[in-house]
């Protein structure tokens, strides 16, 4: 894992990477997971990277930023970044959301487009600029699961005529059916290009990035209605030096107003210790070492819809 986040984009690559000699097939490029929000986009890039790189829950627009995942063969390397869901943006907060997902559009060289059986395209949709771009569109059905065969097939036919895309696959991410040929499909369009990373690079989030994202989808699973998507979450301290076995964490969540910190802490702080607990663990999963966990809940008042309170929690334009 890298320690900083980096700024990733075509122009950053770097400039002297080693030309390819003929023989040398090695593929590398960039992949934009994009759709609706809750269709499965961050189920289907953890499975495409074996790891859970990006928060999953049942609740829609839990992915705020854009993730990258990486993956690398040996004769290949692919930059996966997770995007939150195409919205209709509503709040501030929802344009810096629908920024991240065009601009991870712009640096891509092959666009999977996730849909599942139930979604139906919407002419007034954000989608369109998909009907227009010229990067290849692999698409992907998702949830199949759910659905019989002969529904699966129509969907395709009408998706195929949708977007014109290069490819479709139908396919379960819950249930890892038909995920390894999303691999497959997309290093044929993959262009010929010596890695941008060090082979062993899961990811381009730090630490704290992950820690935070833990803690989000904790909220998220234990509050109700508007009570996540007000919440932001703050890593101030992450030391894992001190100690060998032992990484302290501290989190600041910050909601939106007086009455939401009294529902994030709870009767007599049982909520904020439950989110606690289960964040706790998952974070001696996730790093593999025991986890001291502080929790401060803190009011911003209305920062969702304030740009400067946004830069200050990383929404800035990148
Ligand atoms: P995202 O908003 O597009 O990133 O969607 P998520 O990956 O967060 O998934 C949203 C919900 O759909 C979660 O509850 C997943 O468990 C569920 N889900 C994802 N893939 C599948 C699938 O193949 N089948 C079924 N039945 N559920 C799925
Ligand atoms: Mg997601």
């Amino acid at each position: 894992m890298l320690d900083k986040e980096e700024n990733l984009n075509k122009e950053n690559k770097p400039k002297n990477a080693e030309l390819l000699d003929e023989n040398n097939l090695h593929r590398a490029g960039f992949v934009s997971i994009v759709g609706k929000p809750n269709v499965g986009k961050s189920t289907l890039m953890n499975q495409l990277v074996g790891e859970n790189l990006a928060i999953i829950t049942s609740k829609a627009q839990t992915t705020r930023h854009r993730i990258m995942g990486i993956l690398s063969g040996d004769d290949y390397q692919i930059v996966y970044s997770d995007t939150p869901g195409i919205i209709q943006p509503k709040y501030e907060l929802h344009k810096k959301m629908m920024r991240f997902v065009t601009n991870s559009l712009q640096d891509a060289d092959v666009i999977l487009f996730v849909t599942d059986i139930f979604e139906k395209f919407d002419e007034n949709d954000v989608l369109k600029i998909l009907q227009d771009t010229a990067i290849p569109i692999v698409l992907i059905i998702n949830k199949i699961d759910l659905a019989e065969q002969d529904v699966i097939k129509e969907k395709v036919e009408y998706w195929k005529e949708k977007l014109n895309p290069k490819a479709v696959l139908a396919l379960s991410a819950l249930h890892n059916f038909n995920t390894e040929s999303v691999l497959e499909v997309i290093k044929d369009f993959l262009p010929s290009h010596p890695a941008f990373f060090a082979k062993d690079t899961l990811t381009n989030k730090s630490e704290r990035f992950f820690a935070a994202e833990i803690i989000r989808e904790k909220i998220f699973l234990n509050y109700e209605k508007e009570i996540p998507y007000c919440c932001q979450v703050e890593i101030i301290a992450f030391d894992d030096k001190s100690k060998d076995d032992l990484i302290q964490i501290s989190a600041e969540i910050y909601v939106e107003r007086k009455s939401q910190k009294g529902i994030i802490i709870g009767k007599g702080g049982k909520m904020l210790t439950k989110v606690g607990t289960a964040a706790r663990l998952d974070m001696e999963k996730f790093f593999g070492k025991r986890v001291y966990l502080q929790q401060f809940v803190k009011v911003e008042e209305d920062w969702r819809k304030h740009p400067q309170k946004l830069k200050r929690f990383g929404f800035e334009d990148m």
